[in-house]
C-alpha cells in the first residue's frame, strides 16, 4: 500500500494542535491532524475550563474559532483580585476600564473551545486523521510517522512533523529529547460551583499557605475553583458537604457561602521543558514543549503564541520555497521562542514560589509586594500586559491577521 504523504502532520489534536492546524488551514500546503480522537468533544464532556487572554481571544477570532463559541459559554473578566489568604492582607485589582479595554480576559470551557476549533477545521481542506502515533523514522529530506494500536504498519510520510501531542509527548520520546521537569508536591483539585453572593465578572487569585485558589466566574452564580494542595486526593474523597466547607474556609468569604459543586478533577502540578523544542524534520509546541504551574492560565495562552509563531515562519518559508523541515530553520524558530517561553515559566513559577512558603516574614514580605503592585501604576501596568497576553512584539496572529 502507498504511504500517505503530507507536508506537515501535528500529532495531537488538542488545543494547541487543533489551532495549528487551523493557522496553516489556509495555506497551500497538505496538512493532516493525527490523534485517537480528532473531532469535538460531546459538549461539558470536560468541566475545566480556561482564562483566555485578551491576546489569545484576539488569535482565535482571527482563525474563526471565537465567533463560534455561543454568548452562553464564556464570560469576560473585567476585574481580578490578587490577594494574600482571605483578601484582607495584601491585596491588589485590576480593573479593565482602568487600563482602556472590554476584558481583562475570557474564561470558557474546554469542550466548547475545542468544539469551536473542529468545527472551523471541518471547513478546511485539513485531512483529520484517526490514530496514535507509535514511531518515527527519518531520511534527509522526510519524516515518517508509525502508526500504533489497531493500525500498526500504516505509516505517514511528510516533510515536518509538529509534537503537539501533550506533557507525556510520545514525539519528543522518540526524538530522544529529554525534559527538565520540577514538581510542586501538590496537585490541583477543579470544580465548579455556585456561590450565595457571585460578582459575575470578577476571577480571583488567592495565594494561601497551602497553594494557590483560582476562582474564575463561568455565569450566573457559578465559579471554577481551581485549588492547589497537597492533600489534593483526600480533598477529593471528602463528601460534597465538608468539601465545600474546606474549600469556603480555604476561599474566605468573598463570595459568600459555596453551594452545590459538580465532580471534582484532580492534576498534578509540574513545570516541564523539554531540552530542545527541535530536532531533525520534528518541532514540539504546546504542552510537549513546556508544561506550565496553571497559576495565572498562562498555558494554553503560551501555547497558542508557538502556534502564532510557528505558523507565521511556515507561511514565510512555503511563499519563499524554503524547507520549513530544514535544521536551520527549525533552530531559528526555537531561538524565536525562547525568551517568551523562559518569560512566562519565571512569571509562573515565580508567583508560586514567592507566595508558596509558610514562614510568617515572608507572609509579611508578600502582602508588601502586592500593596507595592496595587500602590505602583507602572508595575501594575506591567503586570495586567502579561496577563492580557499583549506583550509585545506580537506575532500576526494576535494583531487579527492571518500568517
Ligand atoms: C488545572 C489546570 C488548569 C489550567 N488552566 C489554564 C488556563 O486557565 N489558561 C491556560 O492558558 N492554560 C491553562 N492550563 C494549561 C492548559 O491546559 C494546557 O497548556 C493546554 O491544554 C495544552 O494543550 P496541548 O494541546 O499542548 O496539550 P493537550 O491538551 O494535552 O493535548 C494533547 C493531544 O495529543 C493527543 N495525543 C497524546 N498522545 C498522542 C499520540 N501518541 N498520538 C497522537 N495524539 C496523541 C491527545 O489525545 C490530546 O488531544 C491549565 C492546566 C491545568 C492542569
Amino acid at each position: 500500500m502507498k504511504t500517505p504523504y503530507h507536508d506537515i502532520v501535528i500529532c495531537g489534536g488538542g488545543l494547541v494542535g487543533a489551532s495549528l492546524a487551523l493557522a496553516l488551514a489556509h495555506l497551500p500546503l497538505d496538512i493532516c491532524l493525527l490523534d485517537p480522537a480528532p473531532c469535538a468533544p460531546k459538549p461539558r464532556a470536560d468541566d475545566r475550563t480556561f482564562t483566555i487572554a485578551q491576546g489569545s481571544k484576539r488569535a482565535l477570532a482571527t482563525l474563526g474559532a471565537w465567533p463560534r463559541i455561543s454568548r452562553d459559554d464564556f464570560q469576560p473578566i473585567a476585574e481580578i483580585e490578587v490577594s494574600d489568604r482571605t483578601g484582607r492582607l495584601g491585596l491588589t485589582h485590576l480593573f479593565a476600564d482602568e487600563l482602556g479595554v472590554d476584558a481583562l480576559g475570557f474564561v470558557t470551557g474546554n469542550a466548547a473551545l475545542l468544539a469551536a476549533l473542529y468545527e472551523a477545521l471541518g471547513e478546511t481542506r485539513v485531512t483529520l486523521r484517526r490514530g496514535r502515533f507509535g514511531g518515527l523514522a527519518r531520511d534527509d529530506g522526510h519524516a515518517t510517522v508509525m502508526l500504533a494500536d489497531d493500525q500498526e504498519g500504516a505509516r505517514l510520510t511528510c516533510r515536518l512533523l509538529v509534537g503537539a501531542d501533550g506533557t507525556h509527548s510520545a514525539v519528543r520520546d522518540a526524538c530522544g529529547i529529554g525534559v527538565e521537569r520540577h514538581d510542586y508536591g501538590r496537585e490541583a483539585i477543579v470544580t465548579n460551583c455556585r456561590v450565595s453572593a457571585p460578582r459575575p465578572t470578577t476571577a480571583f487569585e488567592r495565594f494561601t499557605a497551602d497553594g494557590p485558589i483560582a476562582a474564575l466566574p463561568i455565569g450566573d452564580d457559578r465559579y471554577t475553583f481551581v485549588v492547589s494542595r497537597p492533600d489534593a486526593a483526600q480533598w477529593q474523597g471528602l463528601d460534597d458537604g465538608m468539601f465545600l466547607d474546606h474549600l469556603g474556609k480555604a476561599f474566605g468569604d468573598r463570595l459568600g457561602h459555596m453551594l452545590g459543586a459538580s465532580p471534582r478533577l484532580r492534576f498534578p502540578l509540574i513545570r516541564q521543558n523539554a531540552r530542545q523544542w527541535v530536532a531533525p524534520r520534528v518541532v514540539l509546541i504546546g504542552n510537549a514543549a513546556h508544561t506550565l504551574h496553571p497559576v495565572a492560565g498562562q498555558g494554553f495562552n503560551l501555547g497558542l503564541r508557538d502556534v502564532a509563531v510557528l505558523a507565521e515562519r511556515i507561511a514565510e518559508a512555503a511563499r519563499a520555497g524554503t524547507d520549513y523541515g530544514d535544521g536551520a530553520w527549525l533552530r531559528d524558530y526555537a531561538r524565536a521562542r525562547e525568551a517568551d517561553v523562559a518569560n512566562t515559566t519565571r512569571f509562573t513559577d515565580g508567583l508560586v514560589r514567592l507566595f508558596a512558603p509558610r514562614l510568617a516574614p515572608v507572609a509579611a514580605a508578600r502582602a508588601m509586594a502586592l500593596n507595592l503592585v496595587d500602590g505602583l501604576p507602572g508595575l501594575k501596568r506591567m503586570l495586567a500586559v502579561r496577563t492580557m497576553g499583549l506583550k509585545a512584539p506580537l506575532p500576526k496572529l494576535f494583531r487579527g491577521i492571518k500568517p
